[in-house]
């Protein structure tokens, strides 16, 4: 067994955050380790980002939501490019370069500012819009009914 000076048994990094424990890591597959955003910006601070990009530009009368769809859609086709004939890719893209990161982080937060934007301009509040889908989804597969499956809800029964 590797010795510790203890922080690493604790889940504790060099600079004294907490790890996310692991309780069964002595099992072959051991869970990814968790990652979280940044709190912020918040979608209200990109949404606010955006209108200004956009209004300094005087590109509003060009966003619409039917161009604004298209736009997203085309970005999602920008990330999907970059995934392209690379078999699956485990999650965390090892094996990825910093320079192909950077690129999807890039085409994601296309993807994401074209989504605000569309939301705004069709007047969605996608915050509280997305709190209620959520509940929705939790009604809809339960997880006692469907824990470890990847079937669509039309498929279980009650
Ligand atoms: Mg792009």
């Amino acid at each position: 067994m590797m010795a510790t000076n203890g922080r690493e048994a604790r889940g504790l990094k060099e600079n004294g955050a907490v790890t996310e424990e692991q309780p069964h890591a002595n099992r072959e597959a051991v869970r990814p380790q968790k990652f979280t955003f940044s709190p912020e910006p918040t979608m209200e601070d990109i949404r606010r980002m955006q209108a200004e990009f956009t209004d300094e530009r005087d590109w509003d009368k060009f966003h619409q939501p039917r161009n604004l769809l298209m736009a997203m859609v085309g970005e999602v086709g920008e990330v999907a490019e970059l995934f392209q004939w690379r078999g699956e890719v485990a999650e965390g893209l090892p094996g990825w370069t910093e320079s192909e990161r950077e690129q999807l982080a890039h085409e994601l937060s296309d993807v994401l500012i074209y989504l605000l934007e569309l939301a705004e301009k069709c007047r969605v509040d996608l915050p509280q819009a997305v709190l209620r889908k959520i509940a929705l989804n939790r009604l809809k597969y339960p997880a006692s009914k469907v824990h470890g499956s990847a079937k669509k809800y039309t498929e279980y029964e009650d």
